[in-house]
């Protein structure tokens, strides 16, 4: 395969406008990559190479094969919707500090928003298979749960590690019966409804000695930020990732 390029082997629908593609024949650059990196990629569009647009790389750096996990918004994303197995893009990377070292940190707490996932399930993902069992909890707010995905495997790895995972469903009531969610084979996955406000927080984060990691859309993370601050969280401990995109060259 020519340098800079990768072809497309898989394609999963994750949600009604998530989709995961997995690529092979990529540089060997990307075999030394950690978790939470990211790539950026160009593709045919009108018989040219796009602009480069930036991408989480969601599966474990042990993964054989890259994969991203890709929520649809304007015509680039549109035209990666269509993508197809046997397509070509062009990858560049890896790049991203954003999570690197979470494997050697304890009580590490992710707060995501929608596909701001991606780099959390990426070092979930490592986690598992490195066996790190490293106590971790991983706050998810979605508007219900039909927007989140990889529900099951998030289910065996608070099985199988020290991992915690709560959704939190923007669009529930408040009050409203969240145990219809719950799975008693399960009891690390944890619902929420409403916003992830200090008393979510509180329930679920210990504060001493946290490294926080952040990764959603600018006013949720400034609304987290102000929550977190108010139940005593050191704002110093806090990591953001910004997937705001202004375009490229
Ligand atoms: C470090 C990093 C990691 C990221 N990781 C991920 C990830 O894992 N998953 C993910 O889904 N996203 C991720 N993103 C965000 C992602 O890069 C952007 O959402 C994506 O590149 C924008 O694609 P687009 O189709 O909107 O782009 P474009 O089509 O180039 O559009 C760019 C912007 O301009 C607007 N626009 C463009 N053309 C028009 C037009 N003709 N009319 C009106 N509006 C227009 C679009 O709506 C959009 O807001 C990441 C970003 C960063 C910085």
């Amino acid at each position: 395969m020519e340098k800079g390029r990768a072809r497309v082997v898989k394609v999963e629908q994750e949600t009604g406008d998530i989709r995961s593609l997995t690529f092979e024949g990529f540089d060997e650059a990307f075999r030394n990559r950690s978790a939470g990196g990211f790539l950026s990629m160009k593709i045919m569009m009108d018989g040219q190479w796009s602009k480069p647009h930036p991408f989480t790389i969601s599966c474990a750096p042990e993964d054989d094969l890259l994969r991203v996990t890709i929520k649809k918004a304007g015509p680039f994303t549109q035209r990666v919707h269509q993508l197809e197995p046997g397509e070509e893009v062009a990858l560049a990377g890896p790049f991203g500090l954003f999570c690197k070292g979470a494997d050697t940190l304890d009580n590490i707490v992710m707060i995501a928003g929608g596909v701001g996932i991606t780099p959390f399930l990426s070092v979930l993902r490592h986690f598992r298979r490195a066996g790190i069992k490293k106590r971790a909890l991983l706050i998810w707010s979605n508007r219900t749960l039909d927007d989140a995905f990889a529900l099951d495997e998030l289910k065996e790895i608070t099985r199988e590690l020290s991992v915690k995972v709560v959704h939190n469903l923007s669009r529930e009531e408040k009050g409203s019966d969240m145990g219809r969610f719950e799975d008693s084979d399960f009891p690390g996955v944890k619902y929420e409804a409403g916003r992830c406000t200090r008393d979510v927080l509180k329930k679920h984060l210990d504060p001493a000695g946290v490294s926080v990691f952040l990764c959603g859309p600018p006013p949720m993370q400034d609304f987290i930020l102000a929550e977190l601050e108010a139940i005593g969280v050191d704002l110093k401990s806090v990591k953001k990732e910004n997937f705001t995109w202004q375009g490229g060259k």
